[in-house]
């Protein structure tokens, strides 16, 4: 029998998109020959790998290795990259679907969450968003963005997201010296003035979302103290709802959270060069400054009864220089997508993407925090893809079962070349990977260093300098 060849794009080469791509060849695999997929794997980077490459710290190396693993999957033969290609500018959805059985959406959630408060946008108050991406190179921000002056320094969030950026604000650029930031970030990070950084979250230990293994390593840094204020880790004093006791009980992150953060509460501080201070049960009201950050305005909060948190109406000031806003990922809509603007995600059923009628709308698809929200470890990205991918499947073989002879298609490349695009090839890839490692061993560096800004990444892969535009 021949097997039917079904063709499917995938938008953002991320952890989901590239997990996408290998739930789609095991699950055709599992088909025992019936079908062949062929996917492609578009981003608007010239690079692949997404948040493993642009959002997981630089210095959390075993994490960023799964870059290795999603790599063995961009290597398989039914597998291309085509990298520097933006959704709706570059091509549109409609194009994307004359030229693919299906269209996977995977652009993951680059975007800020906003506090709300006044001086929001005073310079100085900066999303993780942008620092994260700063120190992580990534080609649309500036590598002179952070001249890091602050003498003190208040990271809003206790998230896994707060607690990297407060961890690269406390280590020393000799920790960071072995790892992949770019060499401005590293000789910025050596000039930082940064002395006391706060980290602050709204509710309680107890509801923190940072993970035990992560928060642990904050402890760990060997320049720095870290302090938190046993009145504020009391479970019960701002939680009427004992709602803080009795997760302690129940839950195991809960009670690893509290045994790292009761053993910092019980240390004395030993006058070393940075204080990373932990608080909680305070949220900003105000970012305050003329014309820069001064200070932040928090008020104490407490639980009410029914578990909302409320302020009790008790102020304090930090004289903090720059203020680090760490409170949640959005995506950004999609040229011609469904966005449901409240939840920031694609609406869908199982990744089948529904219509304004709530139908599934034939052919697109969502996988990763685009999908779901921006929640869960990289890992869960798998599970997510497969699901999707099964819906897809099911799709494709209901309508092979109809029309045996799938029609031709048109190849994207057509459409690109009509609009001068070529993409960034696996192959243009892994020169610019291979330049990583010689800038490496230039400056006497570990493994890789990153190269910053488009115009240096696409040199060293031989392409044509071009406008980066657009968020996707
Ligand atoms: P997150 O886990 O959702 O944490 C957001 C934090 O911001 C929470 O503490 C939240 O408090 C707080 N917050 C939200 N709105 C606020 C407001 N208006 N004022 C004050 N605080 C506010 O988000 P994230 O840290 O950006 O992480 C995103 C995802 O990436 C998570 O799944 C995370 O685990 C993952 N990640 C994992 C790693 C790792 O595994 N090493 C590293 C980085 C990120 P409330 O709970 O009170 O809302």
């Amino acid at each position: 029998m021949t097997p039917t060849v079904r063709r499917v794009a995938v938008i953002g080469s991320g952890p989901a998109g590239i997990y996408t791509a290998e739930a789609l060849l095991k699950q055709a695999d599992a088909l025992d020959g019936a079908l062949d997929i062929e996917v492609d794997v578009l981003d608007r980077l010239p690079t692949p790998y997404g948040l493993v490459r642009y959002g997981v710290a630089p210095d959390h190396t075993s994490i960023k290795s799964i870059a290795n693993y999603l790599q063995r999957v961009l290597e398989r033969p039914a597998v291309r990259f085509l990298g520097g290609v933006r959704f709706g500018d570059d091509v549109t959805r409609d194009e994307l679907l004359a030229c693919y059985d299906a269209v996977v959406y995977a652009t993951g959630a680059m975007r800020d969450r906003r506090l709300g408060v006044p001086g929001e946008d005073l310079p100085g108050s900066v999303a993780a968003t942008d620092f994260v991406n700063w120190y992580c190179g990534h080609p649309d921000i500036d590598p002179d963005m952070f001249s890091l002056d602050a003498d003190s320094v208040a990271v809003i969030g206790v998230g896994n997201v707060a607690v990297d950026v407060a961890r690269i604000l406390t280590k020393t650029s000799a920790e960071l010296h072995h790892t992949d930031v770019p060499e401005p970030v590293l000789t910025a990070l050596a000039a930082s003035k940064a002395r006391d950084i706060y980290m602050i979250g709204r509710r309680g230990p107890a509801h923190a979302k940072f993970t035990t293994k992560e928060l642990r390593e904050l402890g760990e840094i060997p320049g720095a103290d870290v302090v938190v204020d046993p009145a504020e880790i009391d479970l019960d004093a701002f939680d009427p709802t004992g709602d803080s006791a009795r997760l302690a009980e129940s839950d195991r992150h809960v009670r690893g959270n509290l045994t790292v953060i009761r053993d910092w509460a019980a240390r004395t501080p030993s006058d070393r060069p940075r204080r990373l201070t932990v608080r909680f049960w305070l949220r900003p009201v105000e970012i305050i400054g003329a014309d820069r950050v001064t200070g932040l305005r928090l008020e104490r909060t407490r639980l009410n009864e029914s578990g909302r948190v409320v302020g009790t109406g008790e102020y304090e000031e930090l004289p903090v220089q720059m203020v680090l806003r760490s409170v949640g990922y959005q995506s950004v809509p999609l040229p011609g997508v469904p966005f449901d603007e409240r939840s920031c995600t694609v609406p869908n059923d199982q990744g089948r993407v529904l219509g304004a009628d709530g139908e599934p709308l034939p052919g697109q698809y969502v996988a990763g925090w685009l999908k779901r929200g921006p929640t869960g470890v990289i890992g869960t990205n798998k599970s997510d893809a497969a699901q999707t991918v099964r819906s897809l499947m099911a799709d494709v073989q209901a309508a092979d079962a109809q029309s045996a002879v799938p029609g031709s298609r048109r190849r994207v490349e057509e459409a690109l070349a009509g609009r001068g695009v070529q993409p960034v090839s696996y192959t243009d890839w892994l020169a610019i990977e291979k330049r990583e490692m010689e800038l490496a061993a230039e400056l006497g560096r570990g493994q890789r260093v990153k190269l910053v800004g488009w115009d240096t990444l696409l040199a060293a892969c031989g392409a044509a300098p071009r406008e980066p535009g657009g968020d996707i």
